[in-house]
C-alpha cells in the first residue's frame, strides 16, 4: 500500500528559499520521469524551475514528445487539459493549483455555446453556414464542441490562418471566447467592423437582430481577458507624447482601439521574437502580461533596449499568479513519493472530439 499523499497545508507556510532548495532536490530525484512546463506569464520563482517555457500549445507539444511520465503544468486549467489531450495515454497531466483558471475561458461554457448554436437556427442553418472556432484559451468541452461541429481551435499565433481555413469551409464563423482576438484578426483580413457582430450571451439571440446575424461574417462571443483589457489607447497616447520614438507592440487580446494604435500586433512568442530581434537602443511600449514584460526588460537591457509596460497600474494575471513555489513543491514531493495530486484528466468522450479540433488546427497551421 502506498503512503498517503503529503498534505498541502504543511507546505503553505514554507518560505520561498526553503521551497527553492526542496524543489531542486525533488526535481533531481524525479529526473526524466517529470517535466515542468512554465507559461510565459508565470512568476519568476516558479518559471525558473521549468524544463520548457513558452506558450500553452508549444508547451503541451514539447511535453508529449518527452519521455516524462508526469507533466506538471505551471499555467492555468485549460493548458493542463490541452497537455492531457495531446499527451500519450501513459502520461499524467498535473496542475499545481486547481484554482488556477482563466477568467476569459470561464466566459464561455458548453451550455451557453449550445444555446447560441440552437438560437442561430432561428436565422440560418449553422451546420451548413457557420464554422465554430474556439481560441485555445477555452475549456476542453468547447474544443470538443468544435470537433463535433466541423470546427477548429486557434491560437493567437495562427488565428488568421485558421479563419482563412474556416471561411473556406463555410461563409460565417462563430468565434469564442475572446471577442478581441476575433475582431483584431478579422479586421486585418479586411472584414469590415459591421460584419463582425458581438454575441451577448446574456441576451436572447445574443442581443442581435436577425438581419445583423444574416449580414455578419464573424459572430464574436462577448468574452475578454481581464488582464489585456486593462490597456487603454490613452496609455499609448500619453507615453508617445513624452517619447514619440517609441515602438508600440500589443497582444491581440487587447481591445481593437489599443491594437489600432500599435505598430506591431502578435502573440507572446511574436512579442518576444520581435523585440529580441530589434536593433539595439530601441524603446518599446508593450501591452501584455507583466511577468513576461519584466523578464524581457531584464533580458534585453544589455543591448540598450528600453521596455515599458503599457499600463500605468500593475496588472498581472491573478490566476497565473496562484501557482506559487509552495504548490509546485507540494506536487513534486508527492510525485517523488509515488503520489499523484491534482491530476487533470479530460473525459475520453470530450478528449476525442477536442483532439480532432486541435489536430485540424495543427494540420492547417
Ligand atoms: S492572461 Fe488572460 S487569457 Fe491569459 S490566462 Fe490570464 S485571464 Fe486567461
Amino acid at each position: 500500500m502506498s503512503a498517503p499523499a503529503l498534505a498541502l497545508q504543511d507546505f503553505a507556510l514554507l518560505d520561498d528559499t526553503e521551497c527553492e532548495e526542496r524543489i531542486v532536490a525533488a526535481k533531481r530525484k524525479l529526473g526524466s520521469r517529470c517535466v515542468i512546463l512554465g507559461h510565459h506569464y508565470q512568476r519568476d520563482e516558479v518559471f525558473r524551475h521549468a524544463d520548457f517555457t513558452g506558450d500553452s500549445l508549444r508547451l503541451s507539444r514539447e511535453a508529449a514528445k518527452s519521455d516524462a511520465q508526469y507533466i506538471v503544468f505551471c499555467g492555468v486549467h485549460f493548458m493542463a487539459e490541452v497537455a492531457d489531450i495531446l499527451s500519450r495515454p501513459e502520461q499524467v497531466s498535473i496542475l499545481p493549483d486547481l484554482a488556477a483558471g482563466c477568467s476569459m475561458a470561464d466566459m464561455a461554457n458548453r451550455q451557453a455555446v449550445e444555446r447560441c448554436w440552437r438560437e442561430l437556427t432561428q436565422v440560418l442553418d449553422p451546420e451548413q453556414t457557420v464554422t465554430p472556432v474556439t481560441y485555445i484559451n477555452s475549456a476542453a468541452d468547447l474544443k470538443a464542441f468544435c470537433g463535433k461541429h466541423n470546427g477548429i481551435v486557434c491560437t493567437s499565433s495562427n488565428a488568421r490562418k485558421i479563419l482563412e481555413w474556416s471561411f473556406a469551409q463555410r461563409e460565417k464563423v462563430l468565434f469564442f471566447p475572446d471577442q478581441h482576438l476575433g475582431r483584431n484578426t478579422g479586421y486585418r483580413m479586411d472584414i469590415p467592423l459591421d460584419e463582425m457582430v458581438t454575441w451577448d450571451f446574456t441576451k436572447p439571440l445574443g442581443g442581435l437582430t436577425k438581419e445583423q446575424i444574416r449580414k455578419a461574417r464573424i459572430i464574436l462571443w462577448k468574452g475578454f481577458c481581464s488582464v489585456h483589457q486593462m490597456f487603454r489607447p490613452e496609455h499609448i497616447d500619453r507615453f508617445l507624447e513624452r517619447h514619440p520614438d517609441t515602438r508600440v507592440i500589443a497582444h491581440p487580446e487587447c481591445s481593437f482601439e489599443v491594437c489600432q494604435k500599435a505598430q506591431y500586433i502578435g502573440s507572446t512568442e511574436y512579442i518576444l521574437k520581435t523585440i529580441r530581434e530589434a536593433e539595439p537602443n530601441t524603446r518599446w511600449l508593450v501591452g501584455t502580461e507583466l511577468n513576461l514584460v519584466n523578464r524581457l526588460a531584464q533580458e534585453v537591457k544589455p543591448e540598450g533596449k528600453e521596455i515599458h509596460f503599457m499600463s500605468p497600474t500593475v496588472c498581472m494575471c491573478s490566476t497565473m499568479f496562484r501557482t506559487d513555489p509552495q504548490h509546485l513543491l507540494w506536487v513534486l514531493e508527492n510525485l517523488a513519493e509515488g503520489q499523484v495530486v491534482n491530476r487533470i484528466k479530460v473525459p475520453e468522450s470530450d478528449a476525442r472530439l477536442a483532439r480532432l479540433a486541435l489536430n485540424r488546427m495543427l494540420q492547417v497551421a
